[in-house]
């Protein structure tokens, strides 16, 4: 039997850059997945690390675009009509967090973590030699007509509140950045602070690098397998239990089949998300992630070609995947670029792990003692990881935090 100072259960990027957090500071980590490193949701996301995000994703407020997602005519949202009864109480308070002074709220309790966050992603990329895999090219935002780009004066607002630069751009303007890109579109916003990753998989296999070089360890096994053992807690793996005092859930869209038995029920939701590759045609090349805001789909250049991401499906998590959201956003993608061949054979899905009011909960798991929560980044986990496990590192060993958690608390859902 095994014991160590901290379990951190999930091994993808949060997890395992709490893991590094925690042996940066001396103390002993047992890094625990089902799985590889990274292979899961922080493998497949659109490697954009946002740290000028503002407003969260937002419940349609026009009743044209809600009738359009109802007869799944929308080409950036889908869902299971049998799962819609079970998600019905999350997309009710999604819709209440999603009022214009909600929004603006969640903007201002978010921003000292995306403040932060590609500076925490720069220093563990520095440590872990993976800056070859960052991209400080920002990221573009295309509007196809003029009312989407007025509907930004809000966001703008905050933008300079919050001191974060964009440009407006024109069709003209925006190719003179991308110049593969047809003039489909009206007006687009480029944001110079935001970066993304060329390999997001390749990352987090870099940080989990350094997490052993420091003397962590990583162990395969079944996180449900946790429970309380001589006054702790006790993981079974492949390598035998590992006792602890701490324990960090870090399981991402999973954290639930370890709360909920354990007594803890969190709100939390999923919407997946699919992507597939996709080489460009000819010379056809792009040099940072771009959005289509108004058929919600985002392209973004990878290792393995150019990879496009589609928006929300409300499905249960572990549903057969439905990609029927390509079939409706191929034509725009292909008018907007010159696309060709597939550069993969099979769809890749996802799932997001989400909280209707879009913050995550990064703390104690409230009722279980010795139990830390790092979980529900939603669209973000790939840019907030590193950020988490530095907040979670200072709460876990009683230090001054950079930042106030209460907003990120679980005790907010009782
Ligand atoms: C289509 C799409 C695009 C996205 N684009 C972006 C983006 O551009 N930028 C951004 O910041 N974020 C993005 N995201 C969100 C981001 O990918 C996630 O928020 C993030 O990856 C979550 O990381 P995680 O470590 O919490 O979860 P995961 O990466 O899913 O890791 C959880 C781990 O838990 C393990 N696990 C599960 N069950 C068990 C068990 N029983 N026992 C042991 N281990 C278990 C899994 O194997 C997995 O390794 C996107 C997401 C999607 C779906």
């Amino acid at each position: 039997m095994a014991r160590t100072d901290t379990i951190v259960l999930g091994a993808g990027i949060v997890g395992v850059s709490v893991a590094l957090h925690l042996a940066r500071r001396g103390g002993s980590v047992a890094l625990v997945d089902r799985g590889p490193v990274g292979e899961e949701t922080s493998y497949g996301n659109s490697g954009v690390i946002e740290g000028s995000t503002i407003l969260p994703p937002a419940f349609p407020s026009s009743l044209s675009t809600l009738l359009r997602v109802a007869l799944k005519r929308a080409s950036d949202a889908n869902y299971h009509l049998s799962f819609l009864p079970r998600v019905a109480p999350w997309l009710w308070a999604f819709r209440a967090a999603s009022r214009a002074d909600r929004i603006a709220e969640t903007a201002r309790l978010n921003r000292p973590l995306f403040a932060g966050a590609l500076a925490e992603h720069e220093a563990l990329m520095e440590e872990a030699g993976a800056t070859k895999y960052l991209r400080k090219t920002g990221w573009m935002k295309l509007y196809r007509s003029e009312a989407a780009f007025a509907a930004l004066k809000a966001e703008f607002e905050l933008a300079d509140e919050f001191g974060l630069p964009f440009e407006a751009l024109d069709a003209q303007g925006a190719r003179a950045l991308e110049p593969s890109l047809n003039p489909v579109f009206k007006r687009a916003v480029y944001w110079p602070k935001a970066a993304s990753l060329s390999d997001p998989l390749a990352v987090t296999r870099a940080y989990a690098a350094r997490f052993h070089a420091l003397g962590g360890v990583t162990l395969t096994g079944d996180a449900r397998s946790l429970h309380r053992s001589g006054g702790g807690w006790r993981v079974e793996t492949n390598e035998g239990g590992v006792d602890a005092p701490e324990v960090v859930v870090a399981l991402g869209p999973w954290a639930p089949d370890v709360l909920a038995p354990l007594g803890l029920s969190l709100p939390m939701a999923v919407k997946r998300g699919y992507h597939r590759h996709f080489r460009g045609k000819g010379n056809a090349a792009l040099s940072r992630p771009v959005v289509d805001v108004d058929y919600g789909y985002l392209i973004t250049p990878m290792e393995q070609g150019i990879r496009l991401t589609t928006g929300a499906e409300f499905a249960a998590r572990d549903a057969l995947p439905t990609p029927v959201q390509f079939d409706r956003l191929m034509p725009r993608a292909r008018a907007l670029f010159p696309l060709g061949e597939r550069a993969d054979d099979k769809t890749w899905v996802g799932s997001r792990p989400c909280f209707a009011d879009s913050r995550p909960v990064i703390g104690r798991a409230p009722g279980l003692d010795g139990i830390w929560l790092a979980i529900g980044h939603a669209h973000w986990g790939l840019t907030l990881g590193p950020v988490t496990g530095r907040l979670l590192a200072q709460m876990m060993a009683g230090e001054a935090t950079f930042c106030d958690p209460a907003p990120y608390r679980a005790e907010r859902f009782r």
